[in-house]
């Protein structure tokens, strides 16, 4: 895709392919401690290459349009579930599901203090959603690497005591969803990976809940209707329940700090159409 660099008011920047931003960059055997998200732990999960590239190299990957469609029905279903935190009440979906033991979690509030030394009070569940410049951390084992992510909801049974990690899901398919299928198509198979990453940080918090070995995803489907758009999209609404596993993880996030710690570049993956494109394209540029 064609991607231009503007600035936030649109003017075109030059592009260099660099990311200026030098300290989202992590250098070989370095001490300071060092964050590393659940998009870029799925990036080396997906190509070892391609996330060293980026983490070590300091290169800027062009990236997509923002789905401002998806993110209205991620704040929407947010503004749904902190309607029932307020009231300390289940929700209409678990309801339906014999789930309304399952409310969505009221952690209170903590006071933090921002870079110009400002204190401001956030709700803890605001504090875990806001993967930018908050969200859900915690160190794996004695290393330097800092885990985080932003969780869209947690919900507590109020039966075990414990905390439920829940993403929300928006999609457009004409195929119903349900938990029987959900998990046979291959892009979905990230999203468990979300959640157990999002699990294993959690249980590393040392909250004062232990975390729930089921997770959900909750699943907004846009709807085509025979009788077209007149204003409005319809969504069906499904709960996908994950059985949370985070015995794996440890491996896999220990290899990939080996890789952030090596000077070797890894190898990238046959079947990228991006680097095929690019290895084409450096063949033509020569001519
Ligand atoms: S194979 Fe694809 S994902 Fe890997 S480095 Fe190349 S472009 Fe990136």
């Amino acid at each position: 895709m064609i991607d231009l660099k503007r600035d936030d008011k649109g003017n075109l920047k030059n592009a260099t392919g660099l990311n200026s931003q030098k300290w989202r960059c992590y250098k070989p055997g370095q001490e300071k401690d060092f964050s590393v998200s659940r998009s870029r732990f799925e990036d080396f999960s997906k190509c070892p290459r391609c996330f060293y590239l980026r983490m070590v190299k300091c290169l800027q990957q062009p990236e997509g349009p923002p789905f401002r469609l998806n993110e209205l029905t991620d704040t929407l279903l947010k503004k749904e579930f902190d309607e029932c935190r307020k009231n300390k009440k289940s929700h209409r979906k678990l309801i339906e599901k014999g789930l309304d033991h399952i409310i969505p979690f009221d952690g209170g509030t903590e006071i933090l203090t921002n870079s110009k030394n400002e204190k401001k009070e956030w709700q803890v569940i605001d504090i875990w959603r806001d993967a930018r410049s908050k969200g859900i951390k915690s160190r794996f084992k004695d290393t330097n690497i800092i885990l985080q992510g932003g969780v869209d909801d947690v919900w507590f049974n109020t039966k075990t005591k414990e905390l439920i990690i829940v993403d929300y899901k928006s999609q457009a398919s004409n195929e119903d969803v349900s938990q029987d299928t959900y998990f046979q198509k291959w892009h979905h198979d990230g999203y468990k990976t979300q959640l157990n990453f999002y699990a294993y940080i959690m249980k590393n918090m040392k909250l004062e809940f232990d975390i729930s070995k089921d997770s959900y995803l909750y699943v907004v489907n846009g709807l085509e209707l025979e009788e077209g758009f007149n204003s409005q999209i319809k969504f069906s609404e499904t709960l996908i329940h994950h059985k949370i596993e985070t015995d794996y993880l440890e491996d896999k996030i220990q290899k990939m700090i080996d890789t952030m710690n090596s000077t070797k570049t890894p190898k990238g993956h046959e079947s990228c159409k991006n680097c095929a494109y690019a290895r084409q394209r450096s063949i033509i540029d020569k001519l």
